[in-house]
């Protein structure tokens, strides 16, 4: 379903997410104080405007009540994020995220309401992390200290075993949510489902389990 979201900030992280939602066929109302940033986004969203994120009037005449998520991706001007966040609150925006630079940062924009805080830079170095120390693992999504969900390659061993005879939950207490094969995923598999060679599995588990899953290979 098409939903509207606003960006405020178009850096690098700002743009990105304003671009990857627009090609996924949401409404993007792009933000930012700077011309030249605007400009950049022009083709790349539905809507592009300048303005200050911190000021109310400028955010009410933008219409930005109307949106259900806003995504405050302004960066240095840390002042600035939280002076942002907290009007759109106040404002009563359901779903505010915002980027963060510092853990203090961090720690206020709690205070102030933020739905979600966002840390790109740590996220995609934890992210590659796992890569590097783990060659199986193709990707990785945190879903709290102790639990996450990978995707893997599916080890030559378990070829044309099914999940019933794997038993996976049992000797791992992880889950297989999907099995990817091709361009073709299958989501929450049968136990008589297949695995074939090639195959990427989905998997959902205690980061300890995870593990002894993957060295398991
Ligand atoms: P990235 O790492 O995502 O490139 P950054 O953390 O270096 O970004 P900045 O470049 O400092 O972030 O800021 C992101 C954008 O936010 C900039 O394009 C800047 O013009 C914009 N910005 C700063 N203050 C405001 C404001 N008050 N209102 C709207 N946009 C703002």
């Amino acid at each position: 379903m098409k939903k509207q979201f606003a960006v405020i900030g178009l850096g690098r992280f700002g743009i990105s997410v304003s671009t990857e939602l627009y090609k996924l066929g949401h409404d993007v109302l792009a933000i930012d104080i700077n011309e030249a940033k605007v400009n950049e986004i022009i083709n790349d969203s539905t809507h592009s405007a300048v303005g200050d994120g911190t000021d109310e009037r400028t955010l009410r005449n933008l219409g930005i009540t109307n949106f259900d998520h806003v995504i405050v991706a302004i960066g240095d001007d840390i002042q600035a994020s939280m002076l942002c966040t907290l009007l759109l609150k106040d404002m009563g925006i359901e779903s505010v995220w915002v980027k963060a630079q510092s853990y203090y940062h961090h720690k206020v924009l709690d205070k102030l309401g933020a739905d979600k805080i966002i840390h790109p830079e740590h996220d995609m170095g934890n992210r590659i992390a796992q890569h590097l120390v783990s060659e199986k693992v193709i990707d990785y999504i945190e879903l709290s200290d102790d639990f996450s969900i990978v995707e893997i390659a599916a080890p030559p061993h378990m070829d044309s075993k099914t999940l019933l005879d794997l038993n996976i939950r049992a000797r791992f207490g992880i889950t297989i949510l999907g099995i990817k094969r091709g361009k073709d995923i299958n989501i929450s598999p049968m136990a008589d489902d297949q695995i074939h060679k090639d195959d990427i599995l989905i998997v959902i588990g205690h980061k300890n389990d995870l593990k002894r899953f993957e060295d398991s290979h």
